[in-house]
This record gives C-alpha cells, structure tokens and sequence, in this order.
C-alpha cells in the first residue's frame, strides 16, 4: 500500500529509488532479508550468541584473580545482568520475526534505541552505563560473527539506492560522500543542522524529519523523494510514477536552463555589483565552485578535514589541503575558517561532548583558545599555505573581543617563528570573524574595530537569537529568518560595516537562499557566499533585481511583524 512521508525539503530535485536502510556508518553491520522460513533459525542463532556470550563471561567472572580490583567483577556482573535483560536478550528475536531481518541488523537496531534512551537520561552515572550497554552488544556481534552471512547477498548500495536512515552525523556524511547515492531521508535533523548543509552540498534530493521513515519502509522498497517539497512517497503507483517522473524532468531542464547564466556577471538589473562566493567543505568542492562562477571561496569549513580522518591532521597535511584550495582558485580569495569543532561535529578522535549544553559551551574558538597547540598547528598550516594564493582568515563563534586579540598573539609568534624558519608567507594576511554569536552582532562595532572583514553566520545566529537548536526538528517551525529581531540584527550588522566601510559577507543559509536573495540585497549585502550548487539561482534571482523599485516593500518589510504579512511582501519582492 503506498504511503506519504512529510518532512523537511532540502532541495536536490527528485529521485526515485530502492530504499536501502542504514544503521550510523561506523558501526558496519551486515543487512539482508529473510524468507518467512529462515526466520526460527536466525533466532535460534542469535539465542546460540546470547548463550555463548553468557558462558564465556561467566567463565571470566569465574577466573577473576583474587587480587583483581574490586571493580573488575562489579563490571563483569553488571554486563551479565545487562545481557540477561530482556532489551538486549529478547527484544532483536521480536524485531527479527517482524521485519524478517538477519540478527546483527535486529541487534543494531534495538542498540540504537537503547543508546538514545540513555543519552535522554540526566543522571551522569547512569547516563554512562551507555558504554557498558555498547560493550555487551559488541561482545554479542562478536558471538554471532562465527556464523557463516554468506550465503546471503548483502543489501548494500546498488545503482538507483536511496539511503534511509535514523541520523546521520557529519562525520557519516563525509564518508557517504564518496559513495553513489541517488538521495537520502533521515527521521530526524532540522534545515540548516550540518547535516542538511551537506546533503545540500550533495546536490541530492534529501527529506529530512520523516520522524518514522525507518520503520515505514522495508529494504529495497520501492520509494520517491521530492527533496523540494519534502516529500516521500512509498511504494506509489502507476499514475503517481509518471507524474513524478514529468516532474523530474521539469526540474532537470530548469537546471540546465540555469547554466546559460554561468559567465554572466553578478550585477542587480538597475546595475549594482554583486559578490557570489562558494562554501567549500573539502578541497574536492572548488571545481564546481568554479565551474558555477564563483568569485572565491567565502567559507572554507576547515573542520571538514578533522572530520574526516581517524587522527588528527598533521601540520603538514593540513598544509597540503590549505594550498591546494588556494591553488585550485587560481588568485581569487580564499577564506578559511578555522577549527569550528564541538556542538554537532565531533571527529572520531575526540571523546563525545559531556558538557550539559554542548551550543553554548567549549565549540568553535573557544576550543582553540582552550587548546593553543591544535590552534596554532592550524594557524602555521595556513600561513604557510597563504604563500600560494589570496588566503584569508576567518574565526567561527565569536563572543568576546578578547578571543581576537589573543588569536593575533599567536599569529605574531607563528609568524616569527616561520621567518626564523624562512618558510614563506603572506605578511599581510586579513584576519576576519563570524558574526553569529548575538553579542557580537549588537556589539559588531567594537569587532569591526579589530578585525579586516566580517562574515555574518546566520545558521547560529538565529539559533541563538531566537533559542532554536538547528539541529531539532521539533522546534524547526520556529527557525525562522523572517523574524524581525533576525531582520533588525542584520540591517544593524551590514549599516556599521558599511560605516566604517570593512567588508561585510554572509556565509549562512540564508545567503543561498533565492527566496531571500532580493530581501538581503535591500538590506544592502553585497557579498553572498554559499554552496557551490545554489551560486547560479542566487545570481538568476538578483539578475533580476531593481532595487530602487523594491525599496519601498523592504520598508515594510523591516516594519512588519505578522509573519503572513511578511510573507506577502517577500512574494511581491521575488515577482
Ligand atoms: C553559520 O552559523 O551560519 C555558519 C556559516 O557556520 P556553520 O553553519 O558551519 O555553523
Ligand atoms: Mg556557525
């Protein structure tokens, strides 16, 4: 029976597909499907696992040294109890029978569950026992690994795949960048949460939200994915496959009709001159930073490379990856952020956060400022990458002016040490800060006074003005860029740049955005950076602007406060 999914569109066009239904990418777990037959057998193989598990931990309890700590059998015990427990025990054999799965995907998917419980649980010591909980389900993959998975095809990405999944972090992304997705759907994540930026990145039709999709969809059902209304249709029929097809060849022709702008300077139709700059994760997105016009790099996400690794990236390597962005852009300016680390992305090398409120804790400089070795091994890196192209610098989550007074410190000692190394670099390099913490827009002037350029982040900056984690889709209906203490705070930003005549850009969402390009530009920005893929209908959109004419709505824009009358107006600006 076909099904609707609603949730969060995050553009990429439509695709249609076979669903392939993931766990978190790091832990591999084989997935295949079961005839109604096989299913007492697999559950006899997994109580074969428990059974095993249970002995051999028995037998080690059993063997525990006298002398031993007298937390080593306390541990023991409490893993014996947490194997005998029905969630661990009981609960795949169920999940087995109903979705006719192998064990160590049933596994998989009952340690998810138990592992968001935990992380719900206030009480720290409990909330630790989330690691011995994942020790036991590891010991018992363990047990089930002397089984014989292959005489069974595993489900893995074929050519038309559609990833399902519950989450997926940015470390996941990366890795799913490599590999050939038609699209994916995730039950949770909001619309500008990393995740959603690189799934833009991506150019995949991606559905974010679904909140059940998992247990919606079965394995290689068939399933649609309009990533621009935020939609997915399981299982559809005859009738709505051909509408969805002719709706996804509407949309491939308007891309290519978008390409025939591609050389076309960036300027407004009464003639002002506009500055479209590409968001880069990873050296590899430069090409088509270029290829769809961008001016330069106007954000470099360098935390992308301490995602990606098992380490942390040496000096020179992070050399290597600095200088071949600025290479790759042949002399245009290149601004990379530095380390943007904590909240949301975590490397695999870093313990997960405990702080209570990770938002607003040790994230972005107030990590480099707390760990100067990893700052300055960055600052060196990109120094010495500046001797190759227009490098700037950019520093994410400021709050304090403090935080750019001692980054110029260490820039200075860097510097000294690289002349007395006589390794070249750029003497004049620009330093600039992320404006997306709300004390640093209201305060913006005194930044301005010490910092080269701003860049305007509003992803944080409306998360934290309006109190609305990016990252929550139960809250995302109040994420909202319309929101006149959003409008108010960036009118105050890009008018005191503009007064003491710093550059002034925007590298959130918001700036790739074509429902929003006409409203920013009245606001007076001039500088737009944002994914490689959103560049050319950002500048359709503003090839069509008269800002003389649309003064008037941006007015009332800025007085407005019911958000349907805001609406309205947008409309009238986008005409
Ligand atoms: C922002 O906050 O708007 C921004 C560009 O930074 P990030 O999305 O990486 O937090
Ligand atoms: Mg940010």
């Amino acid at each position: 029976m076909s099904i609707t999914l609603h949730g969060i569109g995050i553009g990429g066009g439509i695709a249609i597909g076979r669903a392939h239904l993931v766990t978190h990418a790091d832990i591999e777990v084989v997935h295949y499907q079961l005839t109604p037959e096989e299913v007492p057998r697999e559950q006899a193989r997994f109580d074969e696992a428990i059974r095993t598990t249970r002995k051999d931990m028995e037998t080690l309890w059993g063997s525990i040294p006298e002398n031993a700590p007298a937390e080593l059998g306390a541990f023991l015990s409490l893993h014996i109890m947490l194997l005998n427990d029905h969630t661990l025990s009981r609960e795949p054999r169920q999940i087995i029978e109903t979705q006719r799965c192998n064990a160590e995907w049933a596994l998989s998917q009952q340690l998810e569950i138990l592992l968001a419980q935990f992380d719900e649980i206030e009480e720290e010591y409990l909330r630790e026992r989330r690691s011995d909980v994942e020790q036991v389900a590891q010991r018992i993959f363990k047990a089930l690994a002397g089984y014989d998975a292959s005489s069974h095809t595993p489900v893995s990405a074929g050519e038309n795949t559609i990833l399902v999944a519950h989450d997926l972090s940015p470390a996941d992304m990366v890795l799913f960048k490599d590999t050939a997705y038609l699209a994916f759907i995730t039950d949770v994540g909001g619309p500008t949460s990393h995740t959603a930026i690189l799934a833009r990145s991506l150019d995949l039709p991606s559905v974010l939200a679904l909140r059940h999709a998992r247990e919606l969809i079965d394995e290689d059902e068939l399933i649609i994915v309009d990533g621009i209304h935020g939609v997915v249709i399981v299982d559809p029929d005859e009738s709505i496959l051909a509408e969805y097809r002719a709706r996804q060849q509407d949309w491939q022709v308007k891309q290519l009709a978008l390409q025939d702008i591609r050389s076309r300077p960036a300027i407004t139709a009464d003639g002002v001159d506009v500055e479209l700059f590409a968001n880069i994760e990873l050296p590899e997105d430069c090409e088509l930073s270029l290829q769809n016009g961008a001016a330069g790099v106007g954000l470099f996400r360098s935390e992308f490379l301490f995602l990606r690794e098992d380490d942390l990236p040496t000096e020179e390597e992070q050399y290597q990856a600095y200088r071949q962005v600025a290479e790759a852009m042949q002399g245009q300016p290149v601004i990379i952020r530095t380390l943007d680390l904590g909240k949301d992305k975590i490397p695999k090398w870093q313990e997960e956060s405990d702080a209570p409120n990770p938002a607003l804790g040790l994230t972005g400089i107030r990590l480099c400022m707390a760990e100067p070795q990893l700052f300055r091994t960055q600052l060196r890196a990109l120094l010495r990458a500046s001797a190759h192209g227009k490098i700037k610098l950019l520093l994410p989550m400021l709050s304090h002016i403090a935080e750019v007074r001692q980054t110029r410190r260490h820039l200075e000692e860097v510097k000294t040490q690289l002349r007395e190394e006589g390794l070249p670099f750029d003497e004049q390099i620009e330093l600039g800060g992320m404006i997306e913490v709300p004390a640093a827009a209201v305060a913006v002037a005194h930044f301005l006074e010490h910092l080269d350029f701003i860049s305007i982040g509003t992803n944080d900056l409306i998360q934290y003005s309006l109190a609305v984690d990016r990252n929550d889709d139960a809250v995302s209906h109040l994420y909202d860029p319309l929101h006149p203490a959003v409008m108010q705070l960036l009118r105050h930003i890009i008018s005191t740049a503009d007064r003491v005549g710093k550059p002034v850009s925007m590298c959130g969402e918001m700036a790739g955005d074509p429902q929003l390009t006409r409203l920013l530009l009245g606001l007076g920005l001039r500088r737009f950076s944002m994914l490689p893929i959103q560049l050319l209908k950002v500048k359709q959109q503003l090839l069509g602007a008269d800002l003389q004419h649309q003064q008037a709505v941006i007015g009332q824009m800025l007085e407005a406060s019911d958000p349907d009358v805001l609406r309205e107006l947008l409309r009238q600006l986008n005409q």
